[in-house]
């Protein structure tokens, strides 16, 4: 049983009659404000419902978008070489950052030579190698990890934002 007061149709009867476009109960509804309203609820959801239902693609729709992604060029691969040409740069510059301050390494080894014949020069030896070694090698030694840091991370950003490549569905 319905929450409806007595004189009301029931609610089956009601829409049923509204389907069929007339009868008795959709005459009481036309006076009945309880029943205007459910009616009234009943059209907003059906009108909800034929929007949810509504937005049928285009039939070209599929078509055009495969269109459109076949235009565009397949970026994928020239990011991925772009990334690794910039990893092996990277890469180079840093080896020759390590080969052109092989004074400083040969500083830290003078140093020990030293050692042997004096450990107080060789503390200085020592001393004045890292210091050589630091002064001339960290900073680029430093930027040459933080660059590999950078150009992996965007290189996975990059691949990551290209996300997966439209199938042949
Ligand atoms: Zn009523």
């Amino acid at each position: 049983m319905t929450a409806t007061i007595p004189e009301c149709p029931e609610l089956e009867v009601l829409f049923t009659e509204l389907e069929a476009g007339a009868g008795p109960a959709l005459a009481h509804a036309r006076e009945c404000e309880v029943c205007a309203a459910i009616l009234e609820e009943h059209r907003q959801l059906e009108k909800d419902l034929s929007r949810l239902a509504d937005p049928a693609p285009p039939p070209d729709f599929v078509h055009r978008v495969m269109a459109r992604v076949a235009a565009e060029p397949p970026p994928l691969h020239r990011e991925l070489w772009t990334g690794l040409s910039i990893l092996a740069a990277s890469l180079l510059v840093g080896l020759g950052v390590l080969v052109s301050n092989d004074a400083a390494l040969s500083g830290a080894g003078t140093g020990l030579a030293r050692f042997l014949v004096d450990g107080r020069a060789f503390l200085e030896g020592l001393r004045s190698g890292v210091n050589a070694l630091w002064n001339t090698a960290a900073a680029p030694v430093a930027g040459l990890f933080a660059l590999l840091l950078l150009s992996s991370l965007f290189g996975i950003k990059r691949l990551a934002g290209n996300g997966p490549q439209p199938s042949e569905a």
